[in-house]
């Protein structure tokens, strides 16, 4: 029997794997190992069988032969599964890949809406000035909006702030400070707070909105004067608009301060020269402010021996349009995204 024949043909036989693909390979080589090694009918177990058929003092060599011959094939074909399987983790990998490298759609950042980013400014600058946060709800008894600031039912100054009224005593508060009143009433001096928040008021037009933002800011301590309201603004407004921003103060009325002044700066447009913007005049009203009233004090229960403050306040969405020279509020409402992109930059 031709022993070395059959390992020559098996060799054959088995380097043809290498020439298919890898699914018919693996048909191929199962169907060579069943042929060669197969319990029932397999080439190398039938030669096993045919051991009786030789002459007996030949039989150890042969049986020595046979299992050289069937360790060299079991050794090959463990050489080729090992193959495959390497094959296979290939090919796998190669399905897997992902090229980190192409180019996917580019996605556009978003940016702060300007109010946001006004706002946050706005309380940047204080908070650097020892200012801390304070806050407080939207909707708002007429006690904390009105009569606690000295407009009782009936004063004047209630026309001035078109109201939402819910009922008779609740209402959207029309300004942040009842936030000063609740904050006075659970603190003691020194107080040094602001007050950034919504507001509400029944109006609509270029300059006007319902909701809109305020901050207000309140200091209450000993020895407080109106110079030192005048030199936390001053500061204020330099920081936001620039260091050489003009500022004045006009006296004005309000009935929670005493005395009260309105604050102008020197136009962000034309520089004082006069536009349509100041009107001319080449100033633009920012802000309002004053001492607190000492109606305000007594109704928070602070001893107004003792204690003085001022308070002072702004709308957000004007001190916006003019750092950014945007001339129709509602611009800031209708997120038209053309408009909102050109806010990418962080404010200066
Ligand atoms: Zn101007």
């Amino acid at each position: 029997m031709d022993l070395n024949g059959i390992l020559n043909k098996f060799k054959e036989e088995i380097e043809k794997i290498k020439e298919k693909e890898l699914r018919e390979a693996k048909k191929f080589f199962e169907e060579v190992k069943v042929r060669y090694l197969g319990r029932k009918e397999g080439i190398i177990p039938n030669l096993f069988k045919k051991i009786k058929e030789v002459p007996p003092e030949k039989r150890k060599e042969f049986g020595q032969k046979i299992n050289l011959l069937k360790q060299e094939v079991e050794k090959t074909l463990k050489e080729y599964q090992n193959l495959l399987k390497e094959i296979e983790k290939e090919e796998k990998l190669k399905k897997e890949y992902t090229d980190i490298t192409v180019k996917f759609k580019e996605f556009e950042a978003g940016s702060l809406h300007p109010i946001t980013k006004t706002l946050n400014r706005i309380v940047e600058i204080f908070t650097n000035m020892g200012f801390a946060v304070a806050d407080g709800p939207e909707i708002e008894l007429d006690f904390y909006n009105f009569e606690a600031l000295n407009i009782p039912k009936g004063h004047p100054a209630r026309e001035m702030q078109d109201t939402f009224y819910i009922t008779k005593e609740i209402l959207p508060r029309t300004h942040t400070s009842p936030i000063q009143v609740r904050t006075m009433l659970s603190q003691k001096p020194p107080i040094q707070i602001i007050a950034p928040g919504k507001v509400y008021r029944r109006d609509s037009d270029p300059t006007h909105t319902p909701m809109f933002h305020q901050v207000e800011g309140l200091l209450i301590d000993e020895k407080v004067t109106f110079t030192d309201l005048m030199g936390i603004l001053d500061l204020f407004l330099k920081e936001f608009f620039g260091e050489n921003t003009k500022v004045r103060f006009r006296p004005s009325y309000f009935p929670f301060t005493e005395p009260s002044a309105e604050v102008d700066i020197g136009c962000v447009i034309c520089n004082g020269k006069g536009c349509r913007v100041c009107k001319g005049t080449g100033w633009l009203e920012v802000l309002g402010c004053g001492m607190v009233h000492e109606n305000v004090l007594k109704n928070a229960n602070i001893d107004v021996n003792k204690y003085q403050g001022f308070a002072f306040g702004m709308g957000v969405e004007r001190l916006a349009m003019l750092k950014y020279g945007i001339d129709d509020i509602r611009l800031l409402f209708e997120n038209d995204i053309r408009f909102l992109k050109q806010f990418k930059p962080i404010l200066a």
